[in-house]
């Protein structure tokens, strides 16, 4: 059977004054059922665009190849109604910042039991009732039947968080996708919400997407991972083999640039340069001006992602000298 998500040579563009930029090009990775993916790059990867496409959420730009299918269905062509139903329901969303998910002038309680009862019409209003205050126990909340009745603002941050998350996953979702969840949140917050997308995991069994600049964070989480660069996907596989045998140089560069426990802080190796214009992104490989390795054809041709290494789990990269990489032994502390 097709997997939960394909997401089959997705582009996006976006029109600005200064020309057409390529946000996604050529994505391509599926999801199964119940697995957790991580989605790792430097911001303008086009890692964001990726998930909010999945979600129909790209405003002002313009999916120009590819599709999407999420169990087995279009979601590019699917009507905006039916769009709609699945976002929410069948698709969740987690936040960075929960007051994106949560209405400030409506009771935790009731947003929740309006969530249930959206996608369940024939629920009753105390059966929506009980099961809003299970969802505030199950994500920690303290003294849930208590706080079912307050507002937002009556919350601190990390039981805002909470409240998100319970209603993230109050119609039973088979795919979260979760955008930065940790970014700009200190270091306990950050644990906190690790831990609470594990529940909601564990909770739902869902399948989760996870986008994050942090490899820390796909070590501790993620069966998988999709490493993408100027909007294409350089290396794909499953999160030990990718980060002990990497097989793209700016993954190794990735890997290189992460503090771990074992390294100074001046034994840490920043990727040179920076990302390129997606404007007008470099021809031919699009990390070559930065890469230690390119040679001329890396200049003029396009390295498609293939199949490496010989292990039974699939891992691909996109490098014509993937096999040049010496293995490099990294051990990810988070
Ligand atoms: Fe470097 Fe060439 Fe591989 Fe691109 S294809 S990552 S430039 S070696
Ligand atoms: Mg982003």
């Amino acid at each position: 059977t097709e997997p939960l998500l394909v997401v089959d040579d997705l582009a996006v563009e976006f029109r600005t004054d200064e020309g057409v930029v390529k946000a996604v090009d050529g994505a391509a990775f599926t999801i199964d059922r119940g697995e957790i993916v991580g989605v790792v790059g430097e911001s303008g990867s086009g890692k964001s665009v990726t998930a909010m496409s999945i979600l129909g959420l790209v405003k002002s730009g313009r999916r120009v190849r590819g599709s999407i299918r999420f169990r087995g269905r279009d979601l590019g062509t699917l009507p905006a109604k039916e769009l709609r139903a699945i976002r929410g329901a069948e698709i969740a969303m987690i936040f960075q910042d929960p007051m994106t998910a949560l209405n400030p002038v409506v009771t935790i309680g009731r947003q929740i039991v309006e969530a249930l009862r959206l996608h369940d019409k024939k629920m009753s209003k105390s059966a929506a009732r009980d099961r809003a205050i299970e969802l505030l126990a199950l994500v920690g909340m303290p003294d849930a039947a208590a706080r079912f009745r307050q507002y937002p603002h009556e919350f601190s941050g990390g039981m805002r968080q909470r409240a998100m998350i319970a209603m993230a996953i109050a119609n039973g979702p088979s795919l979260l996708i979760a955008d930065e969840p940790t970014t700009a949140l200190d270091v306990t917050i950050q644990a906190q919400v690790l831990d609470l997308l594990k529940v909601a995991q564990q909770e739902t069994q869902a399948a989760t997407l996870l986008i994050t600049h942090d490899l820390g964070v796909v070590a501790e989480l993620a069966d998988r991972v999709v490493v993408m660069y100027a909007g294409r996907v350089v290396e794909q596989g499953d999160v030990t083999t990718v980060f002990t045998t990497p097989r793209h140089p700016y993954t190794v560069g990735l890997l290189e640039s992460l503090p771990r426990l074992d390294r100074d802080v001046d034994e840490l190796h920043p990727i040179p340069g920076s990302p390129p214009s997606l404007l007008s992104p470099p021809p031919g490989c699009p990390f070559h001006p930065r890469c230690p390795l390119a040679r001329d054809n890396c200049r003029t041709d396009r390295p498609e992602l293939r199949v490496v290494g010989n292990g039974t789990a699939v891992h691909r990269t996109a490098c014509h000298y993937a096999e040049e990489l010496a293995a490099v032994p990294t051990e990810v502390t988070g």
